[in-house]
């Protein structure tokens, strides 16, 4: 079975933060370097869309994590994590993160991204014109990079699409290039 047929079998073909059955999409949780069916979830467009587009959130929208919030499985609790505290200023997503355990592996996983940070925490990726670079971007590689661990060469010109950004370290971001999982360093990319 594919990932995102074993992701249906698990969610009984419903999207695993709201309920919904239109329009499902296998969600890889960034970073997607933890892959696969436990790094993965399934979710409707209207989830997706305002997972990638914080500026779009309608916070009712999101009541829907009263129930997934408590999922068993890891990558749902994540996103729902995330996706309280982005909207925690509405004070009931705070009642709710008080409510949920992640351990400590799991919690890690969720604060990748920065959400759930204070502004000032934030570290901040640029590209080399100096452009912030937010998960979910793409990038151009601006020379050729040799790949680390392998005889790959990425070519200068190569687009990089849906970047995870490496929280710890504003100098790395990560994504996939001829189907292989990457670190490219942020002074040799261009935003596209
Ligand atoms: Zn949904």
């Amino acid at each position: 079975m594919t990932v995102l047929e074993q992701l249906q079998e698990r969610s009984g073909n419903t999207c695993e933060l709201c309920g919904s059955t239109e329009k499902l999409m296998m969600y890889e949780v960034p970073p997607v370097s933890t892959g696969g069916v436990d790094g993965s979830l399934l979710a409707c467009n209207t989830c997706l869309h305002q997972i990638d587009n914080p500026d779009g959130v309608d916070p009712n929208h999101w009541r829907c994590l009263n129930d997934s919030m408590w999922s068993e499985h890891d990558a749902v609790k994540v996103v729902a994590w995330r996706m309280l505290n982005r909207l925690k200023s509405e004070g009931w997503p705070q009642d709710l993160l008080g409510m949920m355990y992640l351990d400590d592996a799991t919690l890690e996983w969720a604060k990748a991204t920065g959400d759930g940070q204070d502004e000032s925490e934030k570290v901040v990726h640029r590209d080399v014109n100096g452009n912030i670079l937010e998960n979910g971007d793409s990038v151009v590689l601006v020379k050729d990079l040799k790949v680390k661990g392998s005889s790959m060469v990425a070519k200068q010109g190569t687009a990089v699409r849906r970047i995870s950004l490496d929280h710890e370290n504003a100098e790395y971001i990560e994504g996939k290039v001829d189907g292989q999982h990457i670190v490219l360093v942020t002074k040799y990319v261009k935003k596209i």
